[in-house]
């Protein structure tokens, strides 16, 4: 009878002892993915959404970003390297634009075996109708919707500091709101009629369709893209017959063709747009807003010549 009460407290014992354990193991999943120890490691897929990740973090301790494509290189064609697939592998939370934007980021990313969040910023945008085209951040209040996107995602990960992540987004909001209201203001200042620019690569399509702006362009949605000859003459034509001005280099894009365009149309290149991602710090664009402020004078000033 003895052994029995003996067997029965040490199974009594080792059942509130596994209770306890499992309710501690649990206990410790639930808390933030930020610890002492642990960072909380963003990995972006290209500069602007670092841009935003680093505005909606800052003051958070803890926090290291990424971003796969580096300033001044091309998200359409970047092939990430054995570092790049580390970075995806280690992540917490990894954010893409999507839409077939960058592609090389998102086939390595389903090589890993990344435990990672992965956040699409796209999914809220009303995208454009005809054709997948991903540069939809050039409509300022789409940039508007990744933030809150992002933010969404950051708090939920990151709890302990969801009220810092909002304070920040809140501003960055107010600012892009700004912004959004400066675009109209400055392109309503140029004439409808005058408003068709040239540009590298089929990059400026929300650009123009939020802020009234006719775009034209050789080579299509993706820098890949080879124009053909024909297309190349119908927009030669096109420049000489509407005696267009405002033909622009791109950052990125190769700009042979566009320099040949303008040569052969008499034109001067009015300067450079950045299209797909920022320029390096000290450079002309080197955050979203400046970028958008540096594409927006450019143009105004080439439509006013
Ligand atoms: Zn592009």
């Amino acid at each position: 009878m003895r052994k029995l009460i003996l067997l029965f407290s040490i199974i009594i014992f080792l059942v509130a002892g596994y209770k306890l354990y499992s309710h501690f193991v649990n206990k410790t999943h639930e808390v933030s993915l930020i610890t002492e120890q642990h960072s909380l490691k963003i990995v972006t897929s290209f500069t602007i959404l670092c841009d935003f990740a680093e505005k909606i973090t800052h003051g958070a301790p803890h926090i290291k970003i990424t971003s796969i494509v580096p300033p001044e290189a091309d998200p359409h064609v970047y092939q990430p390297t054995p570092l790049d697939a580390t970075a995806l592998t280690k992540a917490d939370i990894v954010f893409l634009n999507g839409l077939n934007f960058e592609k090389g980021v998102e086939r390595m990313l389903k090589s890993t075996d990344t435990k990672a969040i992965i956040s699409t910023v796209t999914q809220n945008v009303k995208t454009r109708p005809d054709l997948t085209d991903p540069h939809t951040w050039h409509n300022v209040q789409n940039a508007m919707l990744y933030v809150k996107e992002m933010t969404h995602v950051l708090s939920e990960a990151d709890p302990g500091n969801a009220k810092l992540y909002q304070k920040n987004s809140d501003l960055l909001l107010k600012e892009l709101e700004k912004l959004d209201l400066w675009v109209r203001n400055e392109i309503n200042k140029i004439p409808e009629k005058e408003r068709i620019v040239i540009t590298t690569h089929d990059a400026f399509w929300y650009f123009g369709q939020a802020y009234d702006v006719k775009f034209m362009s050789p080579i299509g949605i993706s820098t890949e893209a080879e124009a053909s000859a024909q297309d190349v003459a119908a927009l030669i034509n096109f420049i000489r017959d509407h005696k267009i001005k405002a033909v622009f280099l791109e950052n990125l894009a190769n700009p042979r063709l566009i320099e040949q365009i303008a040569s052969e149309t008499e034109n001067i290149l009015q300067g450079t747009l950045y299209a797909d991602s920022l320029s390096a710090p000290g450079g002309p664009a080197p955050d979203y807003v400046s970028m958008i402020k540096h594409n927006v004078q450019t143009i105004c000033k080439a439509l006013s010549l």
